[in-house]
């Protein structure tokens, strides 16, 4: 889980237009808000990710849950309040299910920071704070088969591809291969590398967690320090890391 920026509301969603579906609701139970304007503007600020777990859900959008933060059941005067609607995969927003978020509160990523409250131990997320702890138990965020093995196959290809770049740096550096073209292979793959912990990629609290504190990644970060390969490009990425990841605890 990554902090989202909220977008404004839809242009399309009128004050008038909200009165009018929210009472719609209300008389018939119907899912006033499943239209494209609303899914759009949601997976628009979550980098088409779900703001719980950070999985893909744009697909055609046919994983993409319109989630309301507090329930529509028990809050329905704000089903339509664009503040309370995040985009949520179907597996998280049925997980969440009714949990009265006002009487017991969690992480709002839209507006809480998740890593003030939440850490990485072994794959596993862990709250550092009741608040915390409360919001892995309701949202299930160690889901064994769909969430701890996802993120662990994640951090297990960061950890090789971290092996391998070092071990092109190391060619370099003992004079193996010396190419432009060895450079450029060990400078853009550890950029690639790297752009897997940003915001708009997938899981990318784990990947930017796992990247930042790998010893690999201190190595080859200094190596390429040296050889004066630590371009601007790559001390940018890593402050933008350290913004998504969650700190790992040892
Ligand atoms: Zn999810």
């Amino acid at each position: 889980m990554i902090k989202l920026d909220r977008t404004p509301k839809p242009v399309e969603l009128t004050a008038e237009l909200q009165v009018a579906l929210t009472d719609e609701f209300k008389s018939t139970g119907k899912s006033v808000w499943n239209v494209d304007f609303i899914k759009k503007g949601l997976l628009g600020f979550s980098n088409d990710k779900c703001c719980y777990c950070e999985a893909n859900i744009n697909e055609e959008s046919k994983y993409l849950e319109v989630e309301h933060f507090n329930h529509k059941d028990t809050y329905k005067d704000e089903v339509l309040e664009w503040e309370n609607l995040l985009p949520s995969c179907k597996k998280c927003n049925g997980t969440k299910n009714d949990h009265d978020t006002k009487l017991e509160p969690i992480i709002d990523p839209s507006k809480i920071d998740p890593k003030n409250h939440l850490k990485y131990w072994r794959y596993r997320i862990k709250g550092s704070d009741e608040f915390g702890k409360l919001t892995v138990s309701v949202l299930k965020l160690n889901d064994q088969d769909r969430l701890v093995k996802k993120r662990f196959e994640i951090g297990n290809a960061i950890q090789e591809k971290l092996e391998q770049l070092n071990e092109l740096t190391d060619d370099y550096i003992s004079g193996v291969q010396t190419s432009t073209r060895r450079k450029n292979r060990v400078v853009n793959g550890t950029k690639d590398l790297m752009k897997e912990g940003l915001p708009t990629a997938i899981y990318s609290a784990t990947s930017a967690a796992v990247i930042l504190t790998d010893t690999e990644f201190e190595a080859l970060k200094s190596k390429l320090t040296s050889l004066g390969f630590w371009d601007a490009e790559l001390a940018q990425l890593e402050i933008e890391l350290n913004k998504t990841a969650l700190k790992l605890e040892k």
